[in-house]
């Protein structure tokens, strides 16, 4: 059978990535991996997850087993508002909905905003698992930069010679997958500018908001465009937040804060395509925030940025000249830049057959292929002797390519 005519166009679209068949090869012990950009098992609050699973029966019987309202749990959607009114945006919980993960919003947002041929504004680099969402609504892809003096008309004149228009733009904004960086406020509220200029949402993927290590927060975008505007109902910005990166990302529960009309539209959306996300894991990651979320966190920010700390000491003792580094304030993750004419993925193929270390290359994050002298190092799994050996042997094959 000929499975491609039969498939929709928006399949073709959906490719394994060349990056998952390597790191398929990963799986050997003698293998120090910085690829996967996962939190630490041994950091998971497995007990606190188990008495609240107890509880939860105890407390709410079969229901917990029961279907539930497409929105989520009223309880968890409260405390959420709660945390969300913390980072400076006063909402309700009918600002909220419960996704199962944050991975989930992004493919319901690009179904909701894009028509194939519409644009969507992306950093080169961007998170990976954004382009493969989006991916399937058949977008075109424009470069997001936020730094540059890019007339935002400019954005618009492209879209339409394209046959569509600019719908949003999606930032990875604190310490962001793959780079490491922070968009800084002055950038976010340029953002807001832009948005408005264009009439286009913004999308804020806040993945790792949690996990800083150093400086000071930033407000979310979403804060500094209610400040302007009054109410959430007033912004175009749609928070995408997770629970992944703070308490179980195996429980899949991330959520959507934004203006009631969006809102309203991602609850038919979720309706249509799964009714709900799991009613149990919804009422244990409720009662594990409300009993651990704070001591929890300040647990993994210890642990991880000492996890960073050594790693960037590492790179400083290790890598040769011409090799340069972002130095995150949180996250999970640190960006190299190599000499331009080194390519990631084929230094990948060596680094695991002569040197036994693994690292994602560059090229992966970007909508068009570009980045190859790019490589994405990840610092949450390791240990110190283990970041020592990984990135001296990084520092061996960059020196032996060079
Ligand atoms: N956004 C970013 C930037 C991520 O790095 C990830 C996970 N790696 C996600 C979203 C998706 O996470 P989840 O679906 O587990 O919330």
């Amino acid at each position: 059978m000929q499975w491609d005519q039969i498939f929709a166009k928006r399949a073709s679209r959906m490719k394994a990535s060349e990056i998952r068949e390597l790191l398929k090869l990963l799986d050997q012990p003698d293998i120090i991996s910085f690829a996967g950009g996962i939190p630490d098992p041994a950091l998971f609050p497995a007990q606190a997850v188990a008495e609240a699973t107890a509880t939860a029966f105890a407390e709410r019987g079969t229901t917990a087993l029961q279907y539930s309202v497409s929105e989520g749990d009223a309880r968890l959607r409260a405390w959420i508002a709660g945390q969300m009114a913390e980072l400076g945006v006063p909402c309700g919980i009918e600002n909220i909905i419960i996704t199962s993960g944050s991975q989930q919003a992004l493919d319901y947002l690009g179904k909701l905003l894009l028509s194939p041929g519409d644009t969507a504004l992306v950093g080169w680099p961007t998170y990976l698992g954004a382009l493969g969402a989006f991916n399937a609504y058949e977008p075109r892809y424009d470069k997001l930069d936020p730094d540059t003096n890019r007339d935002f008309n400019d954005y618009a004149t492209a879209a339409q010679e394209a046959g569509g228009r600019v719908k949003f733009a999606y930032m990875s904004v604190d310490f962001a997958n793959p780079t490491g960086r922070t968009m800084d406020r002055a950038a976010r509220e340029r953002m807001i500018d832009m948005a408005d200029e264009l009439d286009m949402a913004l999308i804020e993927d806040a993945a790792y908001q949690s996990l800083r290590y150093d400086g000071e927060p930033i407000p979310p975008i979403l804060a500094l465009e209610i400040a302007r505007k009054g109410s959430i109902d007033a912004a175009r910005t749609i928070y995408c937040g997770s629970f992944s990166k703070t308490l179980a990302p195996g429980l899949r529960v991330g959520w959507v804060c934004a203006a009631k009309p969006v809102i309203s539209q991602l609850v038919l959306m979720k309706q249509a395509a799964d009714l709900h996300s799991s009613t149990l894991n919804q009422i244990v990651i409720d009662r594990v925030a409300r009993d651990i979320f704070d001591d929890h966190v300040a647990k993994l920010r210890a642990t991880y940025s000492a996890r960073r700390d050594r790693m960037l000491a590492a790179l400083e003792h290790h890598m040769p000249e011409g090799v340069s580094w972002t130095r995150p304030d949180g996250g999970m993750f640190i960006w190299l830049t190599l000499p331009e004419h080194m390519d990631g993925a084929d230094l990948l193929a060596r680094a695991v057959r002569d040197y036994r270390v693994a690292f994602v290359p560059g090229g992966a994050f970007y909508a068009d292929g570009s980045g190859r002298n790019h490589l994405r190092l990840s610092f949450s799994l390791a240990d110190d002797a283990t970041i020592d050996t990984g990135i001296a042997r990084l520092g061996e094959l960059l020196r032996g390519a060079g």
